[in-house]
């Protein structure tokens, strides 16, 4: 069953969106600034139902925890000079490893770490 989306649950959706990939800290300084009178509690509460709705997955990626939208299955670069994080297209499968042939995989995440375009020293 759909739970009803409400007004404040859209809010923290819209603030994800907004930031692409957030951490907790970063969507609460967002939405204060935004001056969206929301609670902590409620963003709270909204990120763990949207959670389990599969509106939002909750991932990772080195030492931080991050928020973002579900949407098609993607892999993650971390930048180690600016910490962005850039979504990366999955298009080759991935090799099942040996000694998983006999296990039914089901997903497989895949994070790398370096520099950036920006960061890439020369
Ligand atoms: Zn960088
Ligand atoms: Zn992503």
């Amino acid at each position: 069953m759909q739970r009803r989306n409400t007004a404040q649950r859209l809010r923290v959706l819209g603030a994800i969106e907004a930031l692409g990939h957030t951490t907790s800290e970063e969507l609460i300084a967002y939405m204060s600034k935004n001056n969206s009178n929301v609670s902590l509690a409620t963003i709270y509460r909204s990120l763990s139902t949207m959670i389990e709705d599969g509106q939002v997955r909750k991932l990772k990626l080195g030492d931080s925890l991050i928020y973002e939208l579900v949407k098609e299955k993607h892999y993650h670069f971390v930048c180690l000079g600016c910490k962005s994080i850039y979504d990366v297209k999955q298009n080759d499968a991935i090799n099942i490893p040996k000694e998983l042939k006999d296990f039914q995989v089901e997903d497989c995440d895949l994070t790398f770490f370096g520099y950036c375009k920006n960061c890439k020293k020369i």
